[in-house]
C-alpha cells in the first residue's frame, strides 16, 4: 500500500478511491485510524510496520471508512456512531457488524508512548463523528467531519446549525493543520472559517441542485482567503 509519512510516526495511507486511513505509531501503542473500503489488506500492511499492540478507531460509519472493520477483532468509535456503522454494515454487506464495538468518549487520551492522541466530537457530517488531536503536533485527524468538500446528507448527518456550533468550537482547538479521509497531505485550519463563512450564506438554490450518490441535493460554495468550502447538502438538514 503507498503511504506518505506526514511525521514519521504519522502516516497517511492511501486505500481506494483516493480514500485515506492514518496510522499513528508510539513506543507503546499504534492507533489505526479508519479502515478505508476493506479490498486491500490494511491489517497486513499495518501489522509489518507496527511492532506494538495497535488500536483502530473510525472517525465515523460511512462505508469508505469502516470496509475493512471486520479484519480486525474489535473498532473503537464515539456510542452515538453506532448505530450508523451499522446501518452502513448492513447497507453494504448486508449483515451487521462482526466484529465488537468499544466506546471512545470526548477527552479520552491515549499515551502511545512519546505521543499522545485526544479524542473530540466533531459532529456534523454524522452525529457521532469524532477528531483525534495529536497537540504536540499542533495536528487533527479529521475524518470527514471538515473536509473542504463536506458532505450534509445521507443516514447520520445532522442538522446545518449542529455543525455550525461544532466548527466554532472547533476554532478554540489548538492545532494548526489537519488530515482528512480524502486528501494526502494536511490541509490548513482556515478551512474551518471557509466553512463558517459558507454556512453564513447557505441555501436552497435551484441552479445548483443534483443527485450526489443518489440523494437529491444542492450545492454551497465559498472561496475566500481563507480556502476554499464547498458543502453538499440535503433539504432536511436546514432545519
Ligand atoms: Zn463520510
Amino acid at each position: 500500500m503507498d503511504y506518505k509519512m506526514i511525521r514519521e510516526n504519522i502516516w497517511q495511507i492511501a486505500d481506494d478511491h483516493g480514500v485515506y486511513c492514518t496510522l499513528v505509531k508510539g513506543e507503546r501503542m499504534a492507533i489505526l485510524w479508519d479502515t478505508g473500503y476493506g479490498n486491500s489488506d490494511l491489517k497486513e500492511f499495518v501489522e509489518g510496520h507496527v511492532s506494538t499492540d495497535y488500536m483502530v478507531m473510525n472517525s465515523h460509519g460511512h462505508p469508505d471508512h469502516i470496509g475493512g472493520n471486520s479484519h480486525f477483532g474489535c473498532i473503537y468509535a464515539r456510542k452515538e456512531e453506532w448505530d450508523v456503522i451499522e446501518h452502513f454494515a448492513m447497507e453494504t454487506t448486508g449483515k451487521a457488524p462482526d466484529y465488537l464495538l468499544k466506546e471512545l468518549k470526548e477527552g479520552d487520551i491515549f499515551d502511545l508512548g512519546g505521543i499522545q492522541a485526544k479524542v473530540i466530537f466533531m459532529e456534523g457530517h454524522t452525529k457521532g463523528s469524532i477528531g483525534l488531536l495529536i497537540e504536540q503536533e499542533r495536528l487533527l485527524l479529521a475524518g470527514d467531519a471538515i473536509n473542504d468538500h463536506l458532505w450534509m446528507f445521507n443516514y447520520g448527518a445532522m442538522p446545518i446549525s449542529r455543525l455550525k456550533e461544532m466548527l466554532e468550537r472547533l476554532k478554540e482547538q489548538p492545532f494548526d493543520t489537519f488530515l482528512c479521509g480524502h486528501f494526502e497531505s494536511e490541509l490548513p485550519k482556515s478551512i474551518v472559517d471557509a466553512h463558517l463563512k459558507n454556512i453564513a450564506v447557505l441555501k436552497m438554490d435551484q441552479k445548483t441542485k443534483c443527485n450526489t450518490i443518489g440523494f437529491e441535493t444542492y450545492v454551497s460554495t465559498y472561496e475566500g482567503q481563507e480556502g476554499r468550502s464547498v458543502i453538499v447538502f440535503s433539504e432536511d438538514v436546514l432545519i
